[in-house]
């Protein structure tokens, strides 16, 4: 959905530190990401409107196949490697005693939350894409509830765990979010999160070819290990461990990436059986982190 930005006047105050020295950082399809400069915060401008964010997440956002275009290429035939890319994730959740609660904001089609449930947790998801969180309870059977965390209903402090798989960087609030998951979360209890690192080393090589920087307008923040940091603090966290983690995806997936990122389509002669199989990447730019509510 381009717009027409050249009537639409600078943000005034950035929404993680209340700076006004804010600067354009990029313009693409009538958006602009604009760079504070006393706290390093990146953030699109101006956000979506609510019913461009409904629009945004419906079927074709979890299930086109067209690579560029918003959302995620090919999420229901990658499903397989999803599950093995939260199988990893899983290992580094401490505390991982049967029974123990757990909640998935944001769960998509619920593959986390499945993963979850298989090893014990007590896990269930919330997810407000009408399409996806039907998705998850009728072709995956899990316990997928349409609705944000902030209207959840959930008692406080009655939460071990609560995950956030590339989600804050969509939130139009992220700060508000996090105040609702420090609410339901108990003392002590953990918040791990993973989001593009828009400082890593391979963000700071490609430049403006980083995919992070396509993923437009669905990104409304651009967050580094710094920016997090305040952001979890002010809402009552203490970071704890930062990572770069792989995924698996297949070696289609992977081609599509890179071909994209390259100009150059590398894999027209391979055979399908090849480009199908499933591959552990590490992209330097998937950041996890862990934070435990104060
Ligand atoms: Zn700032």
């Amino acid at each position: 959905m381009p717009r027409d930005t050249t009537q639409t006047s600078a943000p005034e105050r950035c929404a993680l530190c209340s700076s006004t020295d804010l600067s354009r950082f990029l313009a693409r399809d009538g958006y602009a990401v604009y760079a504070c400069g006393a706290c390093g915060l990146r953030f699109l401008h101006p956000q979506p409107t609510s019913d461009d964010l409904v629009e945004l997440y419906g079927e074709r956002y979890f299930a086109h196949t067209t690579p560029g275009q918003p959302g995620y290429d090919r999420y229901l035939d990658e499903l397989e490697n999803i599950r093995r890319t939260f199988d990893d994730r899983l290992r580094y959740l401490p505390g991982n005693r049967p029974g123990a609660r757990l909640v998935d904001v944001g769960a998509a089609v619920g593959t986390f939350v499945e993963r979850a449930r298989r090893i014990g947790w007590d896990a269930e998801g919330l997810e407000p894409s009408t399409w996806a969180a039907q998705y998850a309870r009728e072709m995956l059977g899990q316990p997928v509830r349409t609705v944000t965390v902030e209207d959840a209903g959930i008692a406080p402090e009655s939460v071990d765990v609560v995950t956030l798989w590339e989600v804050i960087e969509h939130l139009p609030d992220p700060a508000s979010t996090l105040r609702a998951i420090h609410r339901i979360l108990k003392p002590g209890g953990l918040l791990v999160l993973s989001t593009p690192d828009a400082a890593s080393l391979v963000a700071r090589l490609l430049a403006r070819r980083w995919p992070g920087w396509g993923k437009i307008p669905e990104h409304l923040y651009f967050f580094d290990r710094r920016t997090l940091r305040k952001l979890l603090e002010v809402a009552g966290f203490a970071v704890e461990s930062s990572r770069y983690v792989p995924l698996v995806v297949s070696r289609q997936y992977l081609l599509d990436r890179v071909s994209r990122v390259i100009g150059v389509s590398l894999h027209r002669k391979l055979s399908r059986a090849w480009l199908e199989r499933p591959i552990r990447v590490n992209p330097g730019y998937d950041l996890m982190v862990i934070a435990r509510r104060r």
